[in-house]
Parts: structure tokens; C-alpha cells; sequence
């Protein structure tokens, strides 16, 4: 089961087609998109009718006679917002249907398991409505992304260690928020946002490198959950056996190496400042950073040989890892059976900074095309 339908239709065809090219006429979609006329006209017709696009047809090209009519599209018109729920912050943002964040809020809120979260969250979704002055109307849902297994059917964490969330409802977490919700695994929201810039990609892994790693696995535009609905947690492989204790309970796994906190450990909890301090040259930081990478390519190369897709680097530290790819490429492409130049397959994220949040919002964009 998969909570984002990917797959787009004509009309969301068409509606990116106008996105895309900023101006479009009538002819030009049919052509490009091997549409029927009539078929273009009619979607048309519904996506202006809802808003989505206007027309223009009041440009006269030089000889005198009238051009033809061109699409443009309407961003703004309805909106979504996105909340990412971790251990150390509430992050929100509200996306437009353009899948661009037109404001986003950091809190550095510690997580807890109580009445008292829960309100600062009904009010950080209200902070944001109010400082981007937005028009309750226009408001589509508030998904909300946690830590944690997510049964995305029931709605509910399955298993959430991370932060103290096992067992929790949607409707517990949006006790506060007077919007339609959506509880989402993080690490499929921040999935979610890149595959919406990167619509070339059908197949790719998604390595998610915050405060605890995870990952999704996107095969054919669908994310794939596996039976036990933690396909892609690649926080748990083992890369050295007996090594150095895991939250969950096992030994050597890649999240007791690769999480975002075994970097902030090393600045006073803040890994801009880790970054900071490693680009001045900080010895003791080049040598974590190092060690950090080797571990990271281990993984790497793993999912390279299992899957044999294209992977993607993401999350808080993906958010710095542009500077240090040439590092890692080597690493990599050293571990290679056969010569692989890791170029070719490992890339950052697209999508930098709150991709999760982004995400969680862009399931309430989606589902608005999907129902258009
Ligand atoms: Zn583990």
C-alpha cells in the first residue's frame, strides 16, 4: 500500500506541462504531450474552472492578428501546510501546489509524550497561518511527519523508538490542529519531496541521515514498504559485527555510526557548528568525518550491490554533504566488485533544507491533484 500516488494523470500531466514551461498554448500541450485537442481542451477548461490556471489572450503578435491563447499557472491558489515532528525541533511549512515552501518556521522544541506537545503543535500550525497571513480557505491539510514505523492505512506509529511515539494516533497529534491531518514516516516524506523535483527519477534509494538514518526504497514511482512496513531502514544494517551499541538493541548497526547526533556530539549538539568547525580545519572534526564517510560508503555500496539503482543522499547532514561528495565518491567507488565510478549512481539531495516537512505537505498537494 502506498500513501503517494505518484503516477500522474493527463490533467496532472498537463498541469506541470503549464508549470513547467511557465506559458503554454493549447497546441503546444497536444503536440508535446500526444494529447488530442479535445482532451487538452477539456482539462483545461477543469483546470481553470478550479483555478489552477489562467488564460491569456490579449497578446497581439506583429502582423496583427490575435495569438493564440496561453496557460499559465495559478501557484497560490490552494496550499498545504507540513509539519516535521523530531526529537530537538517542530518544523513547519506551507507548501503551494507548486511544491515550492513559501515559509517555513524552525522551533527548537524538545519532543515530549504529553498534553502539552501536543498544544505547541496546534499552535505552531497556527504561528505559521498567521505570519504568512494565510487564508484559512485555501488550507488543503496539515500532514504531520514523526520518527518511526507508520501504519499509513490505520494512521497510527507502529514502532517508534526514536523519540517515544509507539502507538500514537493521528488523531492524537492533531488533538490541536482543526485541519485535516495526515500522520507520515519522515523518511517517506523527505522521498516524497525529492521525487516531486526530480519527475525523471522512477527508481532510486533515499538514505536519510538525521538524528536516527533511515531510508525508502522507490521502485516504478511507488514506495516500497515491505511486509513488515520497514523496508528501507537502513539504520539497522549491521556494518560491524559486536560494534558499538544501537538504540535498538543490536550491536554495529549503521545509525550508532551514521546518525546525525554522532557528528553533534562532537559541537556542543549543533551540527551547522560541527560544519563550521570541520571547513575551519578542526583536526579531532576531520577525523570523525572521516571515519563518518567510511562507514557511510560501507552502506553505500550495500545498497548499491542490492538494489543496483540510483541513490540519494538526504536528511540533515545530506543538507552539507555537496561540499564532500568527492570524498565520498572515492570511498565508494573504491569498494566497487566492478570498478563502478560511484559518480554515476550517488548524488545529494535536490531538495535541501526541510524536505521532510516539505514532504509531509506535499501529500496533502498530491492527494489534491489525484482527486482533481
Ligand atoms: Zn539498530
Amino acid at each position: 500500500m502506498n500513501i503517494f500516488d505518484i503516477k500522474q494523470s493527463n490533467r496532472n500531466r498537463i498541469y506541470f506541462y503549464i508549470r513547467e514551461k511557465g506559458l503554454a498554448t493549447t497546441k503546444d500541450i497536444a503536440y508535446d504531450l500526444k494529447l488530442s485537442l479535445p482532451t487538452v481542451t477539456q482539462n483545461l477548461d477543469y483546470l481553470a474552472k478550479q483555478g489552477l490556471i489562467s488564460s491569456e489572450d490579449k497578446v497581439v503578435n506583429k502582423s496583427g492578428g490575435r495569438n493564440p491563447i496561453a496557460h499559465s499557472y495559478v501557484a497560490d491558489v490552494k496550499v498545504a501546510i507540513g509539519l516535521d515532528i523530531a526529537k530537538n525541533h517542530i518544523i513547519s511549512t506551507i507548501v503551494d501546489l507548486n511544491g515550492d515552501d513559501i515559509k517555513h518556521i524552525y522551533q527548537k522544541i524538545e519532543y515530549k509524550r504529553n498534553d502539552g506537545y501536543l498544544k505547541l503543535l496546534g499552535e505552531a500550525v497556527e504561528r505559521i497561518i498567521e505570519s504568512a497571513q494565510l487564508d484559512r480557505g485555501k488550507i488543503l491539510g496539515v500532514g504531520i511527519a514523526v520518527p518511526g514505523i507508520v501504519n499509513h492505512e490505520e494512521d497510527y506509529v507502529v514502532d517508534g523508538r526514536v523519540i517515544d511515539n509507539t502507538g500514537m494516533t493521528c488523531e492524537e497529534f492533531s488533538k490541536y490542529i482543526p485541519y485535516s491531518t495526515k500522520l507520515i514516516h519522515d523518511s517517506y516524506a523527505s522521498v516524497f519531496s525529492e521525487s516531486w523535483m526530480s519527475s525523471e527519477l522512477h527508481n532510486a534509494f533515499y538514505f536519510r541521515l538525521c538524528h536516527s538514518v533511515g531510508g525508502s526504497v522507490l521502485l516504478n514511482d511507488n514506495i516500497y514498504l515491505g511486509d513488515g512496513l520497514y523496508s528501507g531502514e537502513v539504520g539497522h544494517l549491521n556494518i560491524i559485527p559486536n560494534g558499538k551499541q544501537c538504540y535498538c538493541g543490536q550491536k554495529g548497526c549503521l545509525d550508532a555510526y551514521c546518525s546525525a547526533e554522532v557528528l553533534e556530539n562532537y559541537a556542543d549538539g549543533d551540527l551547522d557548528l560541527f560544519f563550521e568547525r570541520l571547513e575551519q580545519g578542526e583536526e579531532r572534526l576531520i577525523k570523525v568525518w572521516d571515519d563518518y564517510l567510511n562507514h557511510l560508503a560501507i552502506a553505500v555500496s550495500d545498497i548499491r550491490m542490492l538494489f543496483g539503482c540510483k541513490i540519494i543522499l538526504g536528511g540533515d547532514v545530506g543538507v552539507f554533504m555537496q561540499d564532500y561528495m568527492d570524498v565520498l565518491y572515492e570511498k565508494v567507488s573504491r569498494r566497487s566488485p566492478f570498478g563502478e565510478d560511484s559518480r554515476t549512481f550517488l548524488t545529494p539531495f535536490k531538495k535541501k533544507k526541510y524536505s521532510v516537512a516539505t514532504g509531509a505537505g506535499l501529500y496533502f498537494v498530491d492527494k489534491f491533484f489525484n482527486n482533481m
